[in-house]
């Protein structure tokens, strides 16, 4: 899926197909919901005037966002919230979770977790040298009355906007983290899963993750809810099979600590 390329298996006819914005290393994506789209994470802070660009490419108006579905509070999916919630009026829903996450402004690193292999641990150390941006970090932000929180699987609410799916609570990556998934099996996964780096060994995991045993029961939702395709925030959509291929492939003790 590229934008304005939306390859969907779907059954549902939308009136208009669900948009991909690539946004550096993250995908945004927007969805048709009544009054305009819900769209799906926000990227670093830094990628808030790539952001716009992208959504004039793709035509669609700010005032045109409804929703922000936030998968999680991490800086580089909650980075432009302040900027985004100034610009446009739209209704935010996130895990109760992320609520003090958010107003942290930094990554979790109450709750454990590491990288997922040694090999992506040494990628995630040049990183972090050469890229002094690089803080886990992001501008706090204060959910405010509107916002809808979730902290359960929730079958209604996206029906309630003209969104023929479900949101489901995903831990996993983090405590706070949701996920989509549409009835025609169409999942918006977050970092639930991911395809990015691949070749060092991540086997569909993210590069950091909170617990793999949380994270598997995360993918065995999503499969028991007819999961077909995965269209994650980094790297390529991928087929669900290859969540049942690599199911348990990794242990939370074999998590490579970095706090
Ligand atoms: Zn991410």
């Amino acid at each position: 899926m590229t934008v304005l390329n939306y390859n969907s298996q779907s059954k549902i006819s939308f009136t208009k197909p669900p948009v991909k914005l690539p946004l550096g290393i993250s995908n945004i994506f927007l969805i048709p919901c009544e009054g305009g789209y819900l769209q799906i994470d926000t990227g670093y802070e830094s990628n808030y005037r790539g952001y716009k660009n992208l959504l004039s490419i793709v035509g669609v108006k700010l005032r045109e966002i409804r929703y922000l579905f936030l998968t999680h509070h991490h800086d580089d999916h909650a980075g432009f919230l302040n900027e985004l919630t100034n610009e446009a009026d739209l209704t935010i829903i996130a895990h109760e979770k992320a609520k003090s996450l958010l107003l942290s402004g930094m990554n979790d690193k109450t709750n454990g977790g590491g990288y997922i292999n040694p090999t992506i641990k040494i990628l995630a150390s040049i990183k972090m040298r050469f890229d002094p941006h690089w803080t886990l970090t992001f501008p706090p932000f204060n959910l405010r009355e509107k916002d809808i929180l979730i902290s359960a699987d929730d079958d209604q609410l996206l029906r309630k906007i003209g969104i023929e799916g479900r949101i489901l609570t995903t831990p996993g990556h983090c405590v706070d983290h949701l996920a989509i998934v549409l009835d025609n099996g169409d999942v918006f996964c977050g970092d639930a899963a991911s395809s990015f780096l691949l070749p060092f060994g991540t086997r569909y995991a993210t590069v950091f993750m909170t617990n793999m045993e949380d994270a598997y029961r995360s993918w065995q939702k999503m499969l028991d809810v007819r999961a077909q395709v995965i269209y994650p925030s980094h790297g390529k959509a991928f087929s669900a099979d290859k969540l049942k291929e690599n199911m348990g492939k990794y242990k939370t003790s074999d998590l490579v600590r970095f706090f």
